[in-house]
C-alpha cells in the first residue's frame, strides 16, 4: 500500500485520515466464494466505528467550509483524473481482488476496474465542464438572479456485494467531483477492493476527513449511518427489503435519500429477430448473457425470457444446450466463463427459488443442482449450474421475485400488447430489452416498457453520460449521468435587486 500510514490487516476502517481496528476490536474473516476458504481479515465495525467516522465527514465538510468544498473546481476534477490513472495502474491487482472477493471472473474483475476509472473521469469531466451557475430571466435589468449548486454535505453510502467497487465508484465519484464529504460503508462480505480504493483516495490528495470507510454489517453501521443527524444524504445501492429499511431509518432526520433497489428484468425477442441464422444465434447468445453473467448476481440480468410463441422451442432447445456448456469455476482459473454464488446463503436462496418453481410447475430444461467438483471447482465453493426454467407464467414466486443467481424463467407471448402486458407486469422497473427487425416495432414497445434501461438488440451495455436507475420498487433517484451528480448537490437560488425600492404593500 501506498498511503501515508502503514496499514495493519484489520485496520480497515478509516476515519479522519487515519487507519483504525474497530473501537471493539471485532474482525471478520473474509471467503474466498470458490473454496469458502479465508483470504483477508477485516475490522467489524459498529455505530461507535461510524459515529467516529461520520464526525471525521463532518468535520472535514465544516458547514460547507471545509478545505475539499472551498476546492476549486478544476483541482477537484484533476484529482479525480489522478485517482482514474492510479486505478489503471493497479487494474491488475484490482481486478484479483474483486475476482477473490465477489467470486467472479479476474476478466470481470479488470472491466469492473475499467468502469471505474471510466466513471471517476466522466464526473471530472463533468463538472470542469459547467459554468458557475445559471442565470434565470427575472423579468427586469434591475435584478440579477443565479441558481448555484453546492455539496449536499456529509454523504452515507452503501453498497452491495455483486459489484462491489463499481457501485461505491457510482457514489464516490459524483459526490467527491460536487464537493462533499463521504463515509462509505461497503457490503460487509466484499469490503476489499473499496478498501483499496480509500487508499488510492489518500494517494491521489485528498485531504483527511473527506474518505472515511467503516467496514461492517448493515444492521449496525448501515442502519447508523441512515439514522444519524450529521449525515445530509445517504445513498444505498442494495435489496428491496434493506433499502426500505434504510428509507424508514433516515426519514425522522429528513435527510436525502437515493436508493437503488433490485430488477426482475425482461428480455423480450420477437420471432422476426430469429429470422435468420445469424440473427438467432445473436439473439439466445445475447439471452445467455443476459441471465448468466456474474452467475446472475446483477441488478439488471435478463432473468426473465418473454419469447414469441411461435419461435419458443427453437430458442429455449438452444439456450439450454449453450447453458449447460458455461464453464463453472474459480474465476481466477484459465478458462473459466463463470464463476460461483457470493456465499452459502445465496445459493441457499436460489436453490429454494428453483424448488418453489418447479412445484408449481415449470420445466427445468438445464441446471437446477450444484455441479459436480472438480480440480477448479472445489466441492466446497458456491457452485450452481445456470438453470433454464420453461413454462414460466406470472403467478410464480420465481417470476414475480428477484432471484439474484443463474436462474431463467420462460413465458411465451403472441402479441405486441401481450408483449408489453408481461414486461411491465413486475413490481419492479430498472432494466429491460426488445429484440426485433421491425425498427417501427421497437420503438413503440420501448416506448410502452417501464424501466429505467431499455436496450433494443442488446442486452447489458450502460454509459457513464446516461442515468441508470429504476422506475417502481428499483429505487428513487438516479446514478451516472448528470442527474447522478445532481444527487449530491443542493441547489441554491440567488436573487440580488440591483435597484431596490420600498414595496409599500403597508400603508404606515
Ligand atoms: P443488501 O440489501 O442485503 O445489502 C446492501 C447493503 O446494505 C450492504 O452493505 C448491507 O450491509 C447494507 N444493509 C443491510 N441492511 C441494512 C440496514 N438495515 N440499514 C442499512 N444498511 C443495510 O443487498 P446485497 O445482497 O448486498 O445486494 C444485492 C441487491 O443489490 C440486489 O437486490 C440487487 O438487485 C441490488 N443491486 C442494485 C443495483 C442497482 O443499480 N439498482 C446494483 C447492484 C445491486
Amino acid at each position: 500500500m501506498t498511503g501515508q500510514q502503514a496499514r495493519q490487516a484489520e485496520q480497515t476502517i478509516h476515519a479522519g485520515g487515519e487507519w483504525h481496528p474497530a473501537v471493539s476490536g471485532a474482525t471478520r474473516e473474509i471467503l474466498d466464494p470458490a473454496d469458502a476458504l479465508p483470504f483477508a481479515v477485516v475490522a467489524e465495525g459498529d455505530e461507535k466505528d461510524t459515529d467516529l467516522a461520520v464526525a471525521a465527514a463532518h468535520r472535514a465538510f465544516d458547514g460547507g467550509r471545509g478545505e475539499w468544498s472551498l476546492t476549486p473546481v478544476a483541482e477537484r476534477a484533476a484529482l479525480l483524473r489522478r485517482v482514474a490513472d492510479l486505478l489503471v495502474r493497479d487494474r491488475e491487482k484490482l481486478g484479483l481482488l474483486e475476482s477473490r472477493d465477489a467470486g467472479k471472473t479476474v476478466e470481470e474483475g479488470r472491466v469492473d476496474i475499467d468502469c471505474v476509472a471510466d466513471a471517476f473521469r466522466y464526473f471530472a469531466d463533468l463538472v470542469a465542464a459547467e459554468g458557475p451557475g445559471r442565470v434565470v430571466d427575472a423579468g427586469s435589468t434591475d435584478i440579477h438572479s443565479v441558481v448555484v449548486h453546492e455539496p449536499v454535505g456529509v454523504c452515507a453510502l452503501i453498497t452491495p456485494w455483486n459489484y462491489p467497487l463499481l457501485q461505491a465508484s457510482w457514489k464516490i465519484a459524483p459526490a467527491l467531483a460536487a464537493g462533499n464529504t463521504f463515509v462509505v460503508k461497503p457490503s460487509e462480505i466484499t469490503p476489499l477492493t473499496t478498501i483499496a480504493l480509500i487508499e488510492l483516495l489518500v494517494e491521489a490528495g485528498l485531504p483527511a476527513g473527506v474518505a472515511n470507510i467503516v467496514t461492517g454489517p448493515g444492521h449496525s453501521v448501515g442502519a447508523r449511518l441512515a439514522e444519524h443527524p450529521d449525515v445530509d444524504l445517504v445513498s444505498f445501492t442494495g435489496g428491496l427489503v434493506s433499502g426500505t429499511k434504510v428509507a424508514q431509518t433516515a426519514a425522522p432526520t429528513v435527510k436525502k435519500v437515493a436508493l437503488e433497489l433490485g430488477g426482475k428484468n425482461p428480455n423480450v425477442v420477437f420471432a422476426d429477430a430469429c429470422a435468420t441464422d445469424e440473427a438467432f444465434d445473436t439473439a439466445v447468445d445475447q439471452a445467455l448473457n443476459a441471465a448468466f453473467i456474474h452467475s446472475g448476481q446483477v441488478c439488471s440480468a435478463g432473468a426473465r425470457l418473454i419469447v414469441e410463441e411461435s419461435v419458443r422451442d427453437r430458442f429455449v432447445a438452444e439456450l439450454a444446450r449453450r447453458a449447460q456448456k458455461i464453464r463453472l469455476g474459480r474465476g481466477t482459473a484459465e478458462g473459466v466463463e463463470c464463476g460461483p454464488l457470493v456465499s452459502e446463503q445465496q445459493r441457499a436462496k436460489v436453490e429454494a427459488y428453483v424448488e418453489s418453481a418447479l412445484e408449481e410447475g415449470a420445466v427445468l430444461r438445464s441446471g437446477g443442482k450444484r455441479p459436480e467438483p472438480s480440480a477448479d471447482r472445489p466441492e466446497s465453493g458456491y457452485f450452481y449450474e445456470p438453470t433454464v426454467l420453461d413454462h414460466c407464467h406470472r403467478e410464480m414466486r420465481v417470476v414475480r421475485e428477484e432471484v439474484f443467481g443463474p436462474v431463467l424463467t420462460v413465458e411465451t407471448f403472441r402479441t405486441e400488447d401481450e408483449a408489453v402486458a408481461l414486461a411491465n407486469d413486475t413490481e419492479y422497473g430498472l432494466a429491460g430489452a426488445v429484440w426485433t427487425a421491425d425498427a417501427g416495432r421497437a420503438r413503440r414497445v420501448a416506448g410502452r416498457l417501464r424501466h429505467g434501461t431499455v436496450w433494443i438488440n442488446d442486452f447489458h451495455p450502460y454509459l457513464p453520460q446516461a442515468e441508470w436507475g429504476g422506475f417502481g420498487k428499483s429505487g428513487v433517484g438516479r446514478e451516472l449521468g448528470p442527474a447522478g451528480l445532481a444527487e449530491y448537490r443542493e441547489s441554491k437560488h440567488v436573487y440580488q435587486n440591483l435597484a431596490p425600492k420600498p414595496v409599500r404593500w403597508f400603508a404606515g
